[in-house]
């Protein structure tokens, strides 16, 4: 096979050809030409032959990772004057228009974007947190292919927001398919409302379960009569997670601020970016970072108990458990939690007690974070 026929099926972009493919130590371009020959508006569907003028506009977009490589697609594009939206740079089957992100690329941002936080994201793929939200504006504004409204079962409910909290987006994702299917402005119960419009009543009776972070708002709307009232709803395990995450990460800060102030400074150079250490997955951590886990731990005290609490909840998430098993887990977590005398934790476990058997569908559904790994890996690979 040739290299150009490989990576056009490897790439899986719409309407192209590759025509050459560049492998340098960080970075493969693929350059592509459109197959189509007419030129298309990006703006509307307008269509002509004629080209407006014979310069070419050199164009460039990330696409999805191959392992560790960056993958940017190359297409020298034609201009077309538009009656309606003027001279303009014809339109790409694989991107969205003015994106510099293929629209793969920009549907796995929206999509982990309901499943993990901003930073996480930018570290994966490797893109500034700014571009999350820009590829999650496109993705909403973007008319998504009515067919993925089809055959909803699972579905998830998630608020997004960037720039310092102005600009919300409720995003609806397919669990079973893991993408973005559907996303508007806004972050109440009438946003989701207009979901269950488009839906209609016919798909919403089909939905099973329904996974959401616990504000009210999204609740309302989803027991509605037409809508999906007999929809199984779970806790979203990811904010959980994270929720527990924020309760120790207060503990530290608490603590940090007991070392600073003590006369001799060695604790607190000792404990100084201890953060990471405390708030990364276990499996995760760089050598040094695990020596200073191993230090908090032979020094115990309620930081280590803190973490120790952490991870027992992480594991509940983690493990085949069922229902009755997961059970058992998490009362018992709660009452170490309620009797630990760390405030934020104590916190932590009424809230888990409210939502008890919320989270106990998530597990019995199948519906939890550890997807996260999965798609990231496959759509990586
Ligand atoms: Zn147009």
């Amino acid at each position: 096979m040739r290299v150009t026929t490989a990576f056009k099926r490897l790439l899986r972009l719409e309407g192209v050809n590759v025509t050459d493919v560049t492998i340098t130590p960080v970075l493969i371009v693929v350059t592509v030409a459109l197959r189509r020959r007419r030129l298309v508006c990006p703006h509307c569907p307008f269509k002509t032959s004629a080209r407006y003028d014979t310069r070419p506009a050199p164009s460039w977009w990330r696409h999805l990772d191959i392992g560790t490589f960056r993958v940017e697609v190359r297409a020298s594009l034609r201009r077309l004057r538009c009656p309606t939206h003027g001279v303009v740079t014809e339109m790409v089957p694989f991107a969205r228009p003015g994106a510099n992100l293929t629209r793969d690329f920009d549907d796995l941002l929206a999509w982990l974007a309901t499943r993990m936080d901003k930073s996480s994201i930018a570290r994966l793929c490797r893109v500034a947190w700014r571009t999350v939200g820009t590829a999650c504006e496109r993705v909403v504004a973007d008319e998504l292919d009515p067919r993925r409204l089809d055959g909803l079962f699972r579905i998830g409910v998630d608020e997004i927001s960037w720039r310092k909290h102005h600009s919300y987006l409720t995003l609806v994702v397919d669990h079973d398919h893991g993408v973005v299917v559907w996303g508007a402005q806004g972050k109440d119960s009438a946003t989701l409302d207009k979901f269950f419009d488009e839906l209609g009543t016919e798909r919403s009776a089909l939905i099973e379960a329904v996974s959401m972070d616990l504000g009210p708002a999204y609740l309302k709307s989803v027991r509605t009569e037409g809508h999906a009232p007999q929809a199984i709803v779970c806790a979203d395990v990811f904010h959980l997670v994270k929720l527990v995450g924020d309760a120790l990460d207060e503990v530290r800060r608490e603590l940090w601020q007991t070392l600073r102030r003590l006369p001799d400074d060695r604790w607190a150079k000792d404990f100084k970016g201890s953060r990471w250490a405390l708030l990364k997955n276990p499996e995760d951590l760089t050598d040094r970072q695990a020596e200073q886990l191993a230090k908090i731990k032979r020094n115990k005290g309620g930081i280590w108990r803190a973490y120790e609490m952490k991870e027992q909840f992480r594991a509940i998430f983690a493990g085949d458990v069922t229902r009755d098993e997961a059970a058992v887990l998490l009362d018992a977590w709660c009452a170490r939690a309620q009797r630990c005398r760390l405030p934020s934790f104590v916190k932590a476990a009424r809230t888990m007690r409210e939502r008890r058997d919320l989270i106990l569908n998530a597990i019995e559904h199948g519906i939890s974070n550890g997807r996260v790994e999965d798609s990231t890996t496959s759509s990586r690979g």
